[in-house]
């Protein structure tokens, strides 16, 4: 029952990254040899072909990173929901911990926040700054 993402799964993510970039790359060239040789785009260096792999590079790359980050549950690879809330736990304790950090802060603030009260003259409770009549012996303020 650990919080953090598995060793396993970091690489798998970094790995589907480093894919997608490399078919980025070779889909990006593409667009640089039809810049740079306008006249060969179906000649014998054929970019519409590295362009093709580059696409599928970025898609098999943005599937193996999804599969890292959210693991193979998580991803809806396979259909195990107990296994998915653990696969996406670092997620939702992570957005636990976000909704916990602001509530502190709105605690904070009320904290900070100076709050005036009056005492009642014939019985010296105190009330609040608004109250027109004291909440213990109903006297006027
Ligand atoms: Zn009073």
């Amino acid at each position: 029952m650990s919080k953090e993402i598995s060793k396993n799964r970091k690489t798998l993510y970094y790995v589907g990254n480093g894919i997608s970039l490399i078919g980025f790359i070779l889909f990006l060239s593409v667009f640089f040899t039809a810049f740079l040789n306008p006249f060969d785009m179906m000649g014998s260096s054929n970019p519409m072909a590295n362009g093709f792999i580059g696409f599928i590079l970025i898609i098999i790359g943005q599937s193996i990173s999804i599969l890292g980050a959210r693991g193979l549950a998580g991803s809806g690879l396979i259909l195990d929901p107990k296994q998915a809330r653990e696969d996406l736990k670092p997620y939702s304790s992570q957005v636990g911990g976000m909704i916990n950090d602001a509530l502190e802060e709105v605690d904070l603030l009320n904290e900070s926040k100076e709050v005036i009260k009056v005492r009642c003259p014939s019985c010296k409770t105190l009330n609040d700054e608004d109250a027109k009549y004291c909440k213990k012996c109903g006297a006027q303020l």
